[in-house]
């Protein structure tokens, strides 16, 4: 007895004795990681200020910003490794706050959406995302909201994981997993009745399998939550955009009340008319994609802080030929999002950049949305905070992200040119500092 409690005590002491190494060791300067950055920046966007400031040194330390200041009273400290980026407009990493790693376009000659889930191996298209991943972080995109897997089930979170493990680059994820849709509300579509074909969502009917289906994305790892709130659209009698509702009010309320008790958001996908409506009176935090907004559901938005992210690109890809239903209806689309920006932009609706990558192939340039927010009336600048400091503020890390701030993550990117003055200099970036490190200079 006697024995057994001295070897237990010489275990206990050999146990601590390990973790205090341990901690020892945490604490010992990692040269690489506690040295100091200093980036030189000619002109400084912090993506919080209207102003740009010129002549800056940003100074990192570990993968935090540590200080900014004028070049001119700076004194950069010895042995710090500096970056010249003074010929440069430098910026916080971009947010695209709506992807898809998982797809990767839907060419028809390749098969279209269905072959995605038919034909490609899992394992196929997780490398393939892992390459998506490494484009936007290429493209000085740091953080992505990936809006759902497209049938890859929990992928994302497997992305996220190895991203995070250091195993390949890739920007910061928030991501929800499967995404939700009611009983023909999503493809797979259009086969044999007798078959039961996979889908690219979750299916949920009814506000109890709405609850259960937002429980099991969030236990495994969804940021937020994604629901389809309109499906189909065509142009109706009277040559307008019908879009078909897709959950009930009672679906996506439980699915909001749920989500939001674990704290987190929920992103619905909705075009116009009654679905979208559902989406607001139901509490969604962000509205994707709304195509056709009303001046009541505008001020509805900005009364309840509702989140806007346009996505405009994809709708001018890609259409049908003209004189057919589906032609007719991809112009009448895009033709009704442009004045709808506009009227979101002038009540003050809170707009987010996103782009739907992956429905646009990846290989495609990611920055080709600024210039349609900039087309539409959007200043430069404003353009700049929906991809940076607005779409921090949306993900809930403002401070962190989306800004080049004392204690922010060391997430910087530059461009060569003056993006204020020419807003495709953002799709020129040639420098992507991401969590303190150089990814590309
Ligand atoms: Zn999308």
């Amino acid at each position: 007895m006697k024995c057994i409690w001295w070897l237990g005590t010489l275990c206990l002491a050999l146990i601590l004795t390990a973790a205090a190494q341990e901690q020892e060791g945490e604490s010992a300067p990692r040269p690489a990681l506690h040295a100091f950055t200093a980036i030189r920046a000619g002109t400084l966007i912090d993506g919080k200020s209207d102003t740009p400031r010129h002549d800056q040194i940003i100074l990192i330390r570990g993968n935090r910003i540590d200080s900014i200041s004028d070049a001119a009273s700076t004194k950069i400290p010895a042995g710090a490794n500096v970056i010249d980026l003074s010929h440069a407009t430098v910026l916080p990493g971009l947010i695209d706050s709506h992807t898809h790693i998982f797809l990767q376009g839907e060419d028809p000659a390749e098969g279209g959406y269905d072959a995605n889930i038919l034909k490609y191996p899992l394992a196929l298209r997780t490398a393939r995302a892992t390459v998506s991943a490494r484009r936007a972080l290429e493209q000085g995109f740091t953080t992505l909201r990936d809006l759902e897997t497209e049938g890859a089930g929990y992928g994302d979170v497997g992305i996220k994981e190895a991203i995070e493990g250091g195993y390949i680059p890739g920007p910061r994820l928030f991501v929800v997993t499967l995404a939700i849709s009611t009983t023909g509300g999503y493809p797979l579509e259009g086969y044999a009745p007798e078959l039961t074909m996979p889908k690219g969502v979750q299916i949920i009917d009814g506000p109890v399998e709405a609850r259960k289906a937002a429980r099991e994305q969030l236990d495994h790892g969804a940021d937020w939550i994604k629901v389809y709130m309109t499906h189909r659209s065509w142009v109706g009698k009277n040559g307008e955009l019908v879009s078909q509702p897709t959950l009930t009010l009672e679906e996506i309320k439980a699915i909001v009340d749920e989500t939001h008790g674990w704290g987190k958001k929920v992103a619905c996908h909705a075009y116009n008319g009654i679905g979208l409506q559902r989406a607001l009176d139901g509490g969604c935090d962000s509205i994707e994609h709304g195509l056709q907004m009303t001046d009541a559901q505008i001020a509805q938005m900005v009364k309840q802080g509702t989140w806007y992210c346009p996505t405009l690109s994809v709708y001018y890809l890609d259409w049908a030929p003209a004189d057919t239903p589906a032609g007719q209806r991809d112009r009448l689309r895009a033709s009704l999002h442009g004045p709808t920006f506009r009227k979101a932009l002038q009540a003050g609706v809170k707009i987010v950049f996103g782009t739907d990558m992956g429905g646009i192939p990846w290989t495609e340039p990611i920055a080709q949305e600024f210039p349609r927010m900039v087309e539409l009336g959007m200043s430069p600048m404003d353009a700049i905070k929906a991809a940076t400091s607005r779409a921090a503020d949306m993900l809930d890390v403002a401070g962190q992200i989306g800004v080049v701030a004392p204690g922010a993550f060391a997430d910087i990117v530059a461009v060569p040119g003056d993006p204020l003055h020419d807003i495709t200099q953002l799709g020129k970036v040639q420098f992507v500092m991401k969590d303190g490190k150089v990814f590309k200079q």
